[in-house]
């Protein structure tokens, strides 16, 4: 029997941890606890909970892009801490920097400068085939994403 019982009281502490946890769900503190679980790590280290009052909850986003993707992601990131218990009802986003962020995301780098992005670089027409592309593309190869990727073809074959 002794056996048995170790176990079962290491679940009761377990259990007790889990409720004390579970009591500090209307808090900031207890959210920020699990926001790297919720938020995933990408969005985690670029994105943080600022406040907590009365179910709203503000997330500051470290980045134009960042408060892109969270505003995307708005009601999978409701549902998931909604599952986890924590009392919000509103989710606010906001740009904010409470904190030294992580800058070394490189992805997001490349993506800020991606030349297909019409909305940074704007729209022009295609020397070549003459269809309106981004201007970023143009600027770098000359010619639309299409007619590069038919130069690349010809030049294979
Ligand atoms: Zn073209």
């Amino acid at each position: 029997m002794r056996a048995n019982q170790e176990p079962a009281s290491a679940l009761g502490s377990c259990l007790e941890g889990l409720q004390k946890t579970w009591q500090k769900k209307g808090s900031l503190a207890g959210l920020l606890n699990d926001w790297k679980v919720i938020a995933g790590p990408q969005l985690s280290s670029n994105c943080s909970p600022v406040s907590l009052q009365r179910g709203v909850l503000i997330i500051g986003a470290s980045h134009p892009q960042w408060r892109q993707a969270l505003l995307y992601n708005r009601p999978q990131l409701l549902a998931a801490l909604k599952a986890a218990g924590h009392k919000v009802r509103v989710l606010k986003i906001q740009q904010h920097h409470p904190r030294e962020y992580k800058t070394t995301d490189s992805e997001l780098k490349v993506w800020a400068r991606h030349p297909s992005r019409i909305d940074v670089h704007g729209i022009a027409k295609c020397n070549l085939c003459g269809n309106p592309s981004s201007a970023g593309e143009l600027e770098i190869w000359g010619k639309c994403c299409f007619c590069k990727q038919k130069e690349l073809k010809e030049k294979n074959n």
